[in-house]
């Protein structure tokens, strides 16, 4: 039995009738730029958030690259992330022409490491953007201190934390503002690409909202040289029925992971993802590191098992931040993890014959392991 890496079909499946009802309502209405459907998610996105402002954008990257803008951050600043994370959250610092800075990960959660934040803070700094990366937040309370210390911004990167808490808080909630993506495999997936500024800071919102429709305040008045980065009504629309099933999907997600890790216990070679005290980790996706991981990803692939490596190259050492001036020795932990992490299948839908499978074949890369 093949086990992919996502099957977003299994959800579909599950969700037809109610989907594709409210896609041809949307048809009906022909209001296919913002209206009703559009406000409807955007009202219920501000619900699940405690209130925060939410404001749709095209996509994940738009909504990092949007509130950076709406805060003011721009050519001469300096924003501290992560290097272990999807391009786009350094890629959006750079598009505003700010210098991403980067600091060195956990090796247990992956996430920035919050002790070595302050060494990289200059007068430059503008704004800290941790990621909650593979769906468990980063160590957000110092990094709150911090800012607060130094004035800073604190953008969250929620592209793949949407639902997870942080000591009861949900992510998007702790800093002025984050940004959520709504790429179709991540934890709430659209029709395409969408994405979502969820700002607790309302001025910052309501500048997303003039910039993602070309700065206009009102018809042809243009307060702010804006884009167009709205977030579809059909997204809107879908976004909207598979809301309300986010928090059991993300239930689901856990209890997948807490089988993994009962069942790789007795696998001292490999590390199975941790959920640090306090946070309540959705397991966008579920890493571990292991020996010889190019050689499990063969030998997994072989099998029909879905794998991948998320990260292989850190963003310091991406070519287009070459000019930066990093190397390699700068961010070892991040280093290490690009070569022994491997993602293994995790969504709602995968059964457990389907995980024994995974496990099976793990076990079977570790015992062909070379013993010394
Ligand atoms: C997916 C992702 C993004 C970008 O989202 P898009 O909707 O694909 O533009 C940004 N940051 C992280 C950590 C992501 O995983």
């Amino acid at each position: 039995m093949a086990v992919p890496l996502v099957d977003l079909g299994a959800q579909y499946v599950a969700l037809k009738t109610e989907i594709e009802a409210v896609v041809s309502e949307v048809f009906e209405t022909q209001g296919f730029v913002g209206g009703p459907f559009l406000e409807g998610f955007e009202r219920a996105m501000g619900e699940y958030l405690n209130g925060v402002r939410c404001v749709g954008v095209a996509s994940g990257t738009d909504a990092l690259l949007l509130t950076l803008r709406a805060a003011g951050i721009g050519p001469g600043d300096e924003v501290i992330t992560s290097p272990f994370t999807f391009f786009a959250t350094a890629g959006a610092v750079a598009n505003v022409g700010a210098i991403p800075v980067f600091v060195d990960i956990e090796p247990d959660t992956f996430n920035i490491d919050v002790v070595q934040i302050e060494s990289k803070i200059t007068e430059r700094t503008k704004a800290l953007m941790p990621v909650h990366i593979f769906g468990q937040c980063a160590d957000m309370d110092p990094v709150l201190a911090l800012a607060e210390r130094h004035g800073l911004r604190v953008i969250e990167d929620c592209a793949q934390a949407l639902g997870a808490r942080y000591k009861g808080r949900l992510a998007c909630t702790l800093g002025d503002a984050a940004g959520v993506s709504f790429y179709p495999s991540k934890n709430l997936g659209g029709a395409g690409d969408g994405g979502m500024v969820a700002a607790r800071d309302e001025e910052l919102a309501e500048r997303v909202r003039l910039l993602r429709n070309h700065g206009q305040d009102s018809a042809y008045r243009h307060a702010l040289v804006g884009t167009n980065s709205r977030l579809d009504a059909l997204q809107a629309a879908v976004l909207s029925v598979k809301l309300k099933h986010l928090d059991t999907w993300n239930a689901q997600r856990r209890e997948r992971a807490a089988y993994y890790g009962a069942q790789l216990a007795d696998v001292p070679e490999m590390v199975a993802p941790i959920e640090r005290a306090g946070n309540y980790h959705v397991y966008h996706q579920y890493v571990v590191r292991l020996p010889a991981r190019d050689r499990a990803i063969e030998s997994l692939r072989a099998k029909g098992i879905g794998c991948a490596v998320f990260y292989p190259v850190p963003l310091h050492r991406q070519e287009c931040f070459a000019h930066l001036g990093y190397s390699e020795n700068d961010y070892p932990v991040a280093i290490q993890a690009s070569r022994e992490v491997l993602a293994l299948p995790i969504y709602p839908e995968l059964t457990c014959e389907q995980q024994d499978e995974v496990v099976a074949a793990l076990k079977e890369h570790v015992a062909a392991l070379p013993r010394i």
